[in-house]
């Protein structure tokens, strides 16, 4: 199946106002792919509306946060179902820096409705590294019957490696984002234990034009592997 496993709604401060429920489905079913999540920075808030947005449309999906841990590198928490992923929602929030947003330096953080409506919004910054460290952030996620998979490893800052140098070995991580086919080499080169583990090729959108076209695919033994008990 065709996938983008990281995207951002308006939730996230940094992504388009326009980034709403229906327009991210919308455009993910238009590009032809068959598997999307959402993902925003340090909060679920979004996806109740994106569960009940995705019903009646064509495309599956899989709820998701990037929490940025207290060493400042981003993870993506993956929940099949959307209790799990609120349950986690739930510990996240004690974990957040409790600093209000600041709208004209960040953006908006708006939680949108299954209507595209803005309902609500986060007044808390999630822009911030929370407190938890990378290896809690992981088990509580796991705890949680999530995956868990290092976002934008290498490429980009808050990637683990540019952020830590190395990937530390006492961690239970599923999945491995990279931008770069050469990136996945590179990376097993180095840390040969990854050899089977599932690389991710992500949009990380801000935008809507950004979503992946059907260029990420993943069998569907790699996605049974991937989440292994957690079905
Ligand atoms: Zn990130
Ligand atoms: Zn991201």
């Amino acid at each position: 199946m065709f996938a983008d496993l990281h995207i951002h709604s308006a939730l996230s401060a940094c992504a388009d106002d326009d980034m709403t429920p229906n327009n991210i489905l919308n455009m993910a079913v238009i590009k032809g792919l068959d598997v999307i999540a959402i993902c925003d920075h340090n909060s679920c808030k979004q996806q109740p509306a994106i569960a009940k947005a995705a019903q009646d449309k064509p495309i599956q999906v899989v709820f998701g946060v990037e929490v940025t841990s207290s060493e400042e590198v981003h993870v993506l928490c993956y929940f099949k179902h959307l209790a799990d992923c609120m349950e986690f929602d739930k510990w996240l929030k004690t974990v957040l820096m409790p600093i209000d947003n600041n709208e004209k330096f960040f953006g908006k953080q708006l939680i949108y409705d299954e209507n595209d409506e803005v309902v609500d919004k986060v007044s808390v910054c999630l822009s911030l590294a929370t407190s938890a460290s990378l290896k809690e952030v992981i088990d509580k996620a796991n705890a949680c019957c999530g995956r868990c998979v290092f976002a934008h490893a290498i490429s980009k800052s808050h990637g683990v490696i540019r952020q830590l140098g190395f990937i530390p070995e006492d961690i239970a991580i599923s999945g491995i984002e990279v931008t770069d086919q050469k990136h996945t080499i590179e990376l097993i080169k180095t840390h040969p234990r990854f050899e089977n583990t599932l690389f991710f090729f992500n949009s990380d959108a801000h935008q809507l034009i950004d979503i992946n076209e059907r260029d990420f695919y993943i069998t569907s033994k790699q996605w049974k592997d991937f989440w292994g008990e957690h079905t």
